[in-house]
């Protein structure tokens, strides 16, 4: 089972997203479990405040320390086991599948989420684990970050998905994309489905995934094949694709 706590000034945020689907599904087996807490919950002051202005002036306003770190010991006394702390940050590591996996490993994770022009520094040098950042662009709030972290994540912890193989043939596991798919029916306006995958030939229909995951990789994110591992076979149809450029 994976435990997933997270700190955030909109918990209610998270609500719809985890009650769909495969997450849903998985809270339910109790492979997966997901509590919200708010942070304001720790402000100690009669308005709630979860926010200041900054040291030094500027716009905006900044995260404060103490509910966050008040939560995050409330929280660690009652889950009493190792709990890795995460910061959704724009300036934190980018996440991929690689980091997804990972994290699939750990029991407990703590996630905050920022808002407001973002957090007091103190949370992320003394407080915090790991930050991880969904991309480079900046989002309102953590919420939506932490919610693809989740579901990221989430792949990789076994009896989410119905079938385990299929989180390790996805696109970027071992950095390539993934190969097409199509389903019924085989000719759609004219659209055909190309005619292998209708052949029935489990070894033409693998190498023809093969080769076409390859090439969208080639084609589309080629800075990918560097970390892919690769066989002499591999490597020959990705030389026959550079020369033909296709
Ligand atoms: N002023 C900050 C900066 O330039 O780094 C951005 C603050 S952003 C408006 C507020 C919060 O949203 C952040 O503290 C973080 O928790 C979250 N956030 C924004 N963009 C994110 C991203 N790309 N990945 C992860 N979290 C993000």
């Amino acid at each position: 089972m994976i435990r997933f706590e997270i700190l955030s000034i909109f918990p209610e945020m998270f609500a719809s997203p985890l009650d769909y689907s495969l997450l849903k599904k998985a809270r339910e087996k109790g492979v997966l479990s997901v509590s919200l807490h708010n942070i304001r919950d720790w402000a100690d002051d009669k308005h709630k405040m979860t926010d200041d202005a900054p040291y030094g002036g500027g716009c905006g306003m900044v995260m404060k320390i103490e509910p966050v770190d008040k939560a995050l010991t409330a929280i660690k006394n009652k889950i009493r086991d190792d709990v890795t702390v995460i910061l959704m940050s724009p300036q934190g590591e980018l996440l991929n599948q690689d980091i997804a996996r990972e994290l699939s490993e750990k029991k407990n994770m703590i996630i905050i989420c920022g808002r407001y022009e973002g957090v007091d520094d103190r949370i992320r040098e003394h407080l915090v684990d790991r930050e991880i950042s969904i991309g480079d662009y900046i989002l309102t709030g953590g919420e939506l970050a932490a919610l693809v972290l989740i579901d990221a994540i989430s792949r990789f912890v076994p009896d989410v998905l119905g079938n385990e193989e299929s989180a390790e043939k996805e696109s970027f596991s071992n950095n390539l994309l993934e190969y097409p798919q199509y389903t019924r029916p085989s000719v759609y306006r004219g659209w055909a489905v190309p005619d292998v995958l209708l052949s029935g030939h489990h070894a033409d229909i693998e190498l023809w995934r093969r080769k076409e995951s390859l090439r969208r990789t080639y084609q589309r994110r080629s800075d990918l094949l560097k970390g892919a591992q690769l066989s002499s076979d591999d490597e020959k149809y990705l030389e026959k694709i550079k020369f033909e450029n296709i």
